[in-house]
């Protein structure tokens, strides 16, 4: 039978405890929000949602084609220019999501015959992008520039066109990547580095302006940053910021870009306006700091597990993937909603109840997130 195969699939996941479900989202939610990654807690901000909703009046429901045909209005390239100007480079382009946006970067930046050489805690995004590259792909180990220099040296004969590729903050366990370090590394060989600052742009850097931003390495001609525009800009969407040669190299070589229908109007315009409000409110950067290195003191001083924050993702260790399923079940029971990754969203096998430190959270919140964490903790 057709597809009958998935059956023994579906068993086994039931059998290791990775069953994963939809759980539809009400409008109004009572629930305490530490799950989404609305980091600067923008996505329900009214500028932002008039935005969206201006941006749609203006320019219909969709972008109606490929950015190259129809795709590209004012609006895209308004958004492009502001980005790039926020974020420290000289030219922008944004995609349909983060998704699409690493696998234009990697792909697009890893011709046939290219070195990648790819933390191994990588986003599966940047993973997906180094499978589909022409270039070979070394995967290294976690946050290690000394293994990245090992690598670059096998790629004798044209570092030139070796990239290497990291997160600028790793989505499992909130830690950074030493992006000092790594360029410095590229630079001994002439390679290039792409970092994705997903959880970096908005809360990282001077008012938010990003991880490359805060390493002094915005604007470098051998530096290319992606990011999305769905955690701290509350909308949908991808960027990618670099040189201008970057950029136009993009425009002309990345499917996920040519074809691919351009950003719907409604996410360039949130985001738009999402910037638009960071710059006039930067301490929303601080204080999603500020919140995740007190719900870290906060837990740890009750004797969780849990990974100091380099930005605004909190890690707590669970004991098991059932562990960490029930866990996050209870917290919810308990009016409190909290992320749960497990196995194959953890490589390393360890699942955690991870949190994110919204800067909009009161300190009465943030009180409450910990006591339930405790109370349900298995
Ligand atoms: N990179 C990282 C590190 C992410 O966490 C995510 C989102 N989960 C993405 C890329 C993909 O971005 P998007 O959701 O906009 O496709």
């Amino acid at each position: 039978m057709a597809f009958g195969w998935m059956d023994e699939q579906a068993e086994l996941r039931r059998r290791a405890g990775l069953v994963r479900t939809l759980r539809p989202r009400p409008a109004d939610s009572p629930l305490l929000d530490l799950a989404s990654n609305d980091y600067l807690g923008l996505t329900h901000h009214p500028e932002i949602a008039e935005g969206a909703a201006e941006a749609a009046r203006t320019w219909g429901g969709g972008s109606t084609g490929s950015r190259l045909v129809t795709g590209t209005t004012e609006l895209h390239t308004e958004l492009e220019r502001e980005l790039a100007g926020f974020c420290g480079f000289e030219a922008a382009l944004v995609f349909s999501s983060g998704y699409a946006a690493n696998l234009a970067a990697v792909t697009a930046l890893a011709p046939h015959g290219s070195l990648i050489v790819s933390d191994a805690g990588n986003h599966a995004s940047l993973i997906d992008g180094c499978r589909l590259a022409r270039g070979t792909t070394q995967v290294v180990g976690h946050a290690d520039p000394e293994a990245v220099r090992k690598a670059l040296q096998t790629h004798e004969d044209s570092a030139a066109t070796a990239v290497v590729v990291s997160d600028t903050v790793f989505s499992v366990d909130g830690d950074a990547a030493p992006l000092a370090e790594l360029a410095a590394a590229c630079r001994e060989r002439g390679a290039g580095l792409l970092v994705d600052d997903a959880h970096g742009l908005g809360v990282l850097g001077e008012g938010g302006r990003g991880a490359a931003h805060a390493a002094g390495l915005a604007g470098a001609d051998d530096v290319v940053v992606t990011a999305t525009l769905s955690k701290s800009l509350g909308s949908q969407g991808g960027v990618v910021l670099g040189p201008a040669r970057v950029i136009e190299h993009l425009v002309n070589a990345a499917r996920t870009f040519i074809f691919d229908t351009g950003l719907a109007p409604a996410a360039a315009g949130a985001a738009l306006a999402a910037l638009r409000l960071l710059r006039r409110e930067p301490e929303r950067a601080a204080r999603a700091r500020a919140v995740a290195a007190e719900l870290h003191a906060r837990l740890t001083a009750a004797g969780h597990e849990a990974v100091r924050p380099d930005a605004a993702v909190v890690s707590v260790r669970a004991p098991s993937p059932e562990g960490a399923v029930q866990w996050a079940a209870d917290c919810r029971t308990a009016g409190l909603a909290v992320g749960c990754f497990r196995p194959p969203s953890v490589p390393d096998g360890i699942s955690r109840l991870r949190l994110t430190a919204r800067a909009d959270l009161s300190e009465a919140q943030i009180e409450r997130a910990v006591r339930v964490i405790g109370e349900t903790r298995p």
